[in-house]
């Protein structure tokens, strides 16, 4: 094992002298790069690249506006992650902006941390609908597919608004609007779909690949893996978080989601349809868009756009760094934040404010 100044000083030593951009498809990962330095340690040549890494960035308008319609309309008890409930939706001056607007107008609105609370919250309010609005990747959509293989109440329903992540680094490449020449892919999402999941990066498009951890050390032996293969023209899928990360994942996990959902064609906030990057609940017992359709119901949908001004899409597909927006640090701040990138935090924008960054 290597201590982060040896991948450093190995980084430091390939022969690189064009320039190569890396994207990371995880939150966690930027997070992890900016709170290190990691990208001010590396040669200037190396560009990291955040990626598709926050689901609540990308989680379609219409379902914020429908949870937020559910609250106040319907009554139910509305539960979602914390960091869900500051996202703006593009609405009428007179109309909650936000969960969080909502709740102040008297919503039961409720931010939880684990999929656990949700059960607890309807067990002890069996008199009451509670909806779990749910948006996230495979890593917190495993344990809301364990829970309703385990049986919920009967007064539980999820407003679920899971995406996949290797769909839009797939779309990204397929269409040709990849910027990066070298991909690290998530190291929690293939803890539970497995390493293997990425193999495609290298199959079918010939780039470098490696998944990685969160530690500096992990993240940097992913960086020197996906140069050194950039060098060498020798491209592979390297697991560089192997104390984690297996080829097939989380069996018990994957037989979960499989049994528990189905994949579908889903909407990107600001993005678009990504086929087959979205999960849906297979039967209708459990599923807020069934039961509640005036707000939930596919038919419902909106537009989907981004507050004006923001250029979260193109954050959120490696396309501009978070400071190219021209709202970054301006206008748009996490006191008072005009896209979901500066709200979420997974989100790249508010990762680097977070992290310092200000022009
Ligand atoms: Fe959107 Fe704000 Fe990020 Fe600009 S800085 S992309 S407005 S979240």
């Amino acid at each position: 094992m290597h201590t982060a100044q040896e991948w450093l000083e190995k980084i430091r030593a390939l022969p690189l002298t064009s320039p190569l951009k890396i994207m990371n498809v995880c939150g966690g990962h930027e997070r992890a790069i900016t709170t290190a330095g990691i990208r001010g340690a590396l040669p200037p040549q190396i560009e990291l690249i955040p990626g598709p890494g926050c689901p609540v960035c990308i989680c379609p308008e219409e379902d914020i506006y429908a949870a937020i319609q559910l609250a106040l309309q319907d009554k139910v008890i509305l539960l979602a992650f914390g960091d869900m409930l500051r996202v703006p939706v593009n609405v009428s001056k007179q109309e909650a902006r936000s969960l969080e607007q909502a709740k102040a107008l008297g919503g039961d609105i409720r931010p939880i941390a684990s999929p656990m609370e949700a059960l607890q919250i309807a067990e002890q309010n069996p008199k009451q609908a509670v909806i779990f609005f749910v948006a996230g990747f495979e890593t917190t959509i495993a344990p809301v597919a364990a829970l309703l293989a385990q049986g919920v109440p009967d007064n539980l329903y999820f407003l679920l608004s899971g995406r996949l992540t290797y769909p839009a680094v797939a779309m990204l490449l397929e269409t040709g609007q990849a910027t990066f020449q070298a991909l690290v892919a998530p190291g929690h999402v293939a803890t539970v779909m497995g390493a293997n999941e990425w193999t495609f990066v290298v199959t079918e498009h010939q780039l470098p690949c490696a998944v990685a951890g969160f530690t500096p050390e992990s993240l940097l032996a992913g960086f020197y893996s996906t140069i050194r293969q950039y060098l060498d023209k020798n491209y592979f899928l390297d697991n560089c978080y192997p104390q984690l990360v297996t080829a097939q994942g989380n069996t018990t996990a994957k037989i979960y989601l499989n049994e528990k959902l189905n994949i579908i064609d889903a909407n990107w906030r600001g993005i678009g349809i990504i086929p087959r990057s979205g999960f849906a609940l297979k039967e209708s017992t459990h599923d807020a868009r069934y039961h509640f359709p005036d707000y939930a119901s596919e038919s419902r949908r909106r537009a989907g756009e981004m507050p004006a001004g923001c250029d979260c899409a193109s954050v959120v597909l490696g396309k501009i760094y978070p400071n190219q927006c021209r709202l970054y640090s301006t206008a748009c701040t996490p006191r008072n934040p005009i896209g979901p990138c500066m709200v979420s935090d997974e989100g790249a924008c508010r990762i680097w404010w977070s992290g310092g960054v200000r022009t």
